[in-house]
């Protein structure tokens, strides 16, 4: 999508400090990090939201947790723990409308999920 800010980093339009690439997804630092860790991992395909992942491309959720175990060991919190969020939609806290997965970890994060 021309005016997605994350199709445009896939494009290379905008910069970003990767973590991880490979053929379907791309991995990096969260611009305004709420955790000493904190990636964004999103698919190479432009998906809106969550809601957006048929039968035909599910598998992508299993890439995206592929992707964040290599994010949680290239950063090394892989044993000390860390959490994987997708939000979705207005209430879920979505803000930007191409399917991401956020990894947060490097601090003990509150039990609240919300
Ligand atoms: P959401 O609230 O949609 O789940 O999360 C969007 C995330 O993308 C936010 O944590 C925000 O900081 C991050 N973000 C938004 N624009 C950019 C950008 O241009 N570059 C990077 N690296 N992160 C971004
Ligand atoms: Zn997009």
């Amino acid at each position: 999508m021309s005016d997605c800010i994350f199709c445009k980093i896939i494009r290379g339009d905008i910069p970003c400090a990767k973590v991880y690439e490979n053929d379907k997804i791309l991995a990096f630092d969260d611009i305004n990090p709420m955790a000493p860790v904190h990636v964004i991992i999103i698919p190479k395909r432009h998906f809106s939201t969550l809601l957006d992942l048929d039968a035909e491309n599910i598998d992508l959720a299993g890439d995206l947790i592929a992707a964040a175990q290599k994010v949680a060991e290239i950063k090394g919190i892989e044993g000390r723990g860390f959490r994987t969020v997708i939000n979705c939609n207005a209430e879920g806290g979505q803000v930007v409308f191409h399917l991401h997965m956020h990894v947060l970890g490097g601090r003990k994060l509150s039990d609240e999920l919300g």
